[in-house]
């Protein structure tokens, strides 16, 4: 069974920390041993060899670039001051994501829904060495985007999604700094409807969110959010309330859950470690949203591995993406059979995509 995963910092953390995914969290794991950067962001669960053995093939890949305003430290680099900085530093991701598609076989940044079947058409077809992990990208807050017409510039450059905040941008509230739609944010909408890009509603504050599912009619995700009841977060519009979710599956979208401890678990504590949450949990959420919409074509998974947490805060027994599959058993033990899991596991991200991306 294919999985289809919708958030992970993939450029960030190569330009940030110099990973190379292009080998396996076990080798990056093993170069980091005794350096700073597993204190800094986790032990890495995010690898090539990873992706292959645990079937995930389709990524939603971000450009994430963060306000000064926001740095974690001096190994907090990219970091930007104002929109032409911010604007640079993305270009620096989405270079890297070209570059990996240029110099592996295995990587394709996937640009159109023909881009999209012949990825998954990979992974039926033999032998193995076929398979390509597809990348779909998308800019997590929107501050690169100079001004709302310059969606056009990276439309053409392969971006398909656009969150329009992380934390506020010059165009909406986000985490821990909510507030509207901006003028400009308004007209960000207006582009990114014109071009077909997909609206990823995460991070974006709950007045934002609600300004934005009556602005814009395209197709509109959450790649990575979890339902508000799943842990009480000091930012609670991080996570989705009932309503939000409610409205989203009118819409006909797909609410990626994260498997991260602190999102699963109020209270949670690194020093709790993997062991105080089990992968039945990341079921049991996922679940939650089935139950709320009446349907299980709403869900999906939004791991965000490596963004920001690493391999001790991820539910037991997982240990790295290769484990993805987990929380489909998990999911069969609480009822769900195969055709269920599936949609679950990679079906909605992928008929969210099919609507989503050009011919
Ligand atoms: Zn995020």
């Amino acid at each position: 069974m294919l999985i289809v995963d919708a958030h992970e910092d993939i450029a960030w953390n190569a330009l940030t920390f110099g990973r190379d995914y292009t080998t396996s969290a076990r080798q990056i794991r093993a170069a980091e041993a005794g350096s700073e950067t597993p204190t800094q962001n986790g032990m890495a669960c995010l690898g090539r060899a990873e992706w292959l053995s645990g079937r995930v093939g389709v990524i939603i890949a971000t450009l994430f670039v963060s306000p000064q305003r926001r740095r974690l430290g001096t190994w907090d680099q990219l970091c930007y001051r104002d929109a032409a900085e911010a604007h640079r530093l993305a270009h620096a991701q989405l270079d890297h994501y070209l570059r990996m598609e240029e110099e592996h076989p295995a990587f394709r940044v996937i640009r159109n829904r023909a881009d999209l079947d012949a990825v998954t058409g990979s992974w039926e077809a033999q032998p193995p060495t076929q398979r390509r992990i597809g990348l779909v990208l998308l800019m997590e807050g929107a501050d690169p985007i100079r001004a709302p017409n310059e969606v056009q510039h990276w439309h053409e450059r392969g971006v398909r999604l656009i969150g329009p905040a992380w934390a506020r941008t010059r165009y909406c509230g986000g985490t821990g700094d909510p507030g509207a739609l901006t003028r400009a944010g308004e007209a960000l909408l207006e582009h990114m409807a014109a071009h077909g890009i997909i609206l990823d509603v995460s991070h974006m504050s709950e007045r934002s969110f609600e300004q934005a599912l009556e602005r814009y009619d395209g197709v509109i995700i959450a790649s990575h959010a979890n339902p508000r009841c799943a842990a009480d977060l000091s930012t609670p519009e991080r996570a989705l309330s009932d309503d939000q979710i409610r409205k989203l599956a009118a819409r006909d979208g797909v609410i990626g859950v994260i498997p991260y401890n602190r999102f699963l678990k109020t209270g949670w504590r690194p020093a709790e470690g993997k062991q105080a949450v089990s992968v039945k949990r990341v079921a049991e959420i996922m679940d939650y949203i089935c139950q709320l919409t009446g349907s299980s074509r709403h869900v999906g998974i939004g791991s965000d591995f490596d963004g920001g947490f690493g391999a001790d805060a991820i539910p037991t027994p997982m240990d790295s993406v290769a484990d993805l599959h987990m929380i489909g058993a998990a999911l069969g033990q609480l009822g769900y059979g195969s055709g269920q899991v599936k949609q679950l596991l990679s079906g909605n991200w992928l008929a969210a995509l099919h609507r989503g991306l050009p011919e």
